[in-house]
């Protein structure tokens, strides 16, 4: 990592298994984005990563406009876990929510989780688009994984399963939550983020939060922030005081 300069300028996500001198077809997107996008060359280097089995500097075997094989070549990083944070996001309007996708990519989030509340709209959600920008995210932002993208889910099945260690911290824009820095100052459990629509959260499922045990409301202070922009926001200050932005 320390020159990233000489790195090849191309890197991408596969699924296949990743191990020395074992070729890796390339799926059509990125034969595109190679080879008409990018312009690459035969023969030239790309870093390959699956989430797995590390990243890998690998050369263009083959490439022409309908065909990309990858030879990989030497491992570069080893597989390292992720920062365990998952965020769950209440479905907004398409363009906002593919930027959501990004950003907890970038921000390292390790589960983004569509959250149907009363007040969303189910049928906003399109996984394999969040997934192709989750992708996309984890390309360009060096990452080793991709976030697991869970399948949308009614909240109070949710709350009904919710694993006991983690600790859901809900972003209530009423203002009666702690301040979020606080709420993460304690003793490190595991997080995730509950973030509501643009039209927030109805009363019924404000109580429904009130009663659970595992979550705390923080606030993000004194401003009614959009949906997306709580869920940045938030992902930034939980990295900075108690994740991987710590060094
Ligand atoms: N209730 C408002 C706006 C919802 S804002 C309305 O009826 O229009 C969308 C979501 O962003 C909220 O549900 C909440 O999760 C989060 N949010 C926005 N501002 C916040 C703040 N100041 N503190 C905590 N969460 C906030």
């Amino acid at each position: 990592m320390s020159n990233r300069d000489d790195r090849p300028r191309l890197r991408l996500y596969v699924e296949a298994p990743l191990a020395e001198g074992a070729d890796v077809a390339l799926a059509r997107p990125q034969v595109h984005y190679l080879a008409t996008v990018m312009r690459a060359r035969p023969g030239e280097s790309v870093v390959l990563f699956n989430g797995r089995d590390g990243e890998w500097l690998a050369r263009l075997a083959v490439l022409s406009r309908h065909e990309a094989v990858a030879r990989p070549d030497s491992q570069i990083r080893p597989q390292t876990p992720e920062p365990d944070l998952w965020l769950l996001a209440a479905p907004i309007k398409r363009a906002r929510i593919d930027w959501v996708a990004e950003k907890a990519t970038e921000l390292g989030v390790s589960r983004l989780w569509p959250v149907i509340t009363r007040r969303t709209q189910a049928e906003r959600v399109n996984l394999d688009r969040l997934h192709a920008h989750m992708v996309e995210a984890a390309e360009q932002c060096e990452r080793l994984s991709l976030p697991e993208l869970a399948e949308p889910t009614a909240l109070p099945r949710i709350l009904a399963d919710w694993p006991a260690e983690r600790a859901l911290l809900f972003l209530d824009e009423s203002g009666n939550g702690r301040p979020l820095a606080e709420a993460v100052a304690g003793p490190a459990a595991p997080l995730a983020v509950l973030v509501g629509p643009e039209g927030g959260f109805t009363p019924d499922e404000r109580d429904m939060l009130a009663a659970h045990p595992h979550v705390r409301p923080v606030t993000l202070g004194p401003r009614i922030l959009r949906a997306e922009t709580a869920s940045i926001a938030a992902l930034a200050v939980i990295q900075a005081l108690a994740g991987d932005w710590r060094g």
